[in-house]
């Protein structure tokens, strides 16, 4: 369904509130922006906390970034956004939030790779880490760039999350999956374990979402650890099929 600029304005702004009020983003932090169907882009406004915005305080941007129309200046972060409407021609929309639990595994340098929760892996699948680049640098941007082309979820190292989708809602949407199973993954290990879902039903989560014709990407069953910690640990690679022999795994931390 292609939405009107006044219903996306509108959704941007209802997104912003969200984030604020679930405390995903303090202060001025985090950033919304959409795709409208002439491939201009509308962005949230740096310095604006995102409880507080209103329609008109959107700037409407190219996909270089330049400003069409708007009083205030773009996101500080935009770069994050611009590289996701070059890569995927798919996205209509771009949150970026520092949700409290999903950015505690980004600082820790923790993906969110364990196939534990059915919605989460239809929606998904598992949350990789990009390595951490200084905020609202071009450095930030092409960190996120290697997992766009299979995930809508990303964690950023030392920093938070970004989320694609189709529209701003869903958008959130995938920001709230990555928050709530964050928040559980920390429960998990904190009672001792995290018990995956055997490949077996791993299989069938994929099929009902092939049957749904859910949009967006999806990672699939092969996890390649992050950048960051595989690049430290002096290895990379996949780190392969979840339970190739079909049974269920305890994982106990360390
Ligand atoms: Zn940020």
């Amino acid at each position: 369904m292609v939405l009107s600029e006044k219903q996306v304005r509108a959704d941007i702004v209802e997104v912003g509130r969200r984030i604020y009020e679930r405390e995903y983003a303090a202060a001025n932090d985090g950033n919304i922006s959409a795709r409208l169907p002439d491939g201009t882009i509308l962005t949230t406004p740096t310095g604006v906390s995102k409880g507080s915005l209103t329609p008109d305080m959107l700037v409407k941007i190219d996909g270089e970034g330049r400003v069409l129309e708007g009083y205030l200046r773009p996101s500080s972060e935009i770069r994050l956004h611009l590289v996701v409407y070059r890569k995927r021609a798919d996205a209509g929309a771009v949150v970026h939030a520092h949700p409290m639990a999903a950015t505690a595994f980004a600082v820790a340098g923790i993906p969110l790779d364990r196939f534990t929760l059915p919605e989460v892996i239809l929606n998904v699948g598992w949350v990789p880490l990009a390595k951490y680049g200084t905020p609202s640098t071009e450095e930030l941007a092409q960190s996120v760039e290697e997992f766009l082309e299979n995930h809508d979820a990303i964690l950023l190292q030392n920093h938070g999350v970004l989320t694609v989708a189709e529209d701003p809602v869903h958008a959130l949407f995938k920001m709230e999956t990555v928050e709530h199973f964050a928040r559980i993954s920390l429960y998990a290990r904190l009672l001792g374990r995290e018990n995956e879902l055997p490949d077996e039903q791993l299989q069938r989560l994929l099929a009902v979402r092939e049957a749904m014709h859910m949009p967006g990407r999806h990672p699939g069953l092969s996890r390649v650890r992050d950048a960051g910690a595989a690049d430290a640990a002096g290895q990379a690679g996949p780190a392969g099929r979840a339970n190739p022999d079909g049974a269920s795994k305890n994982i106990t931390m360390p």
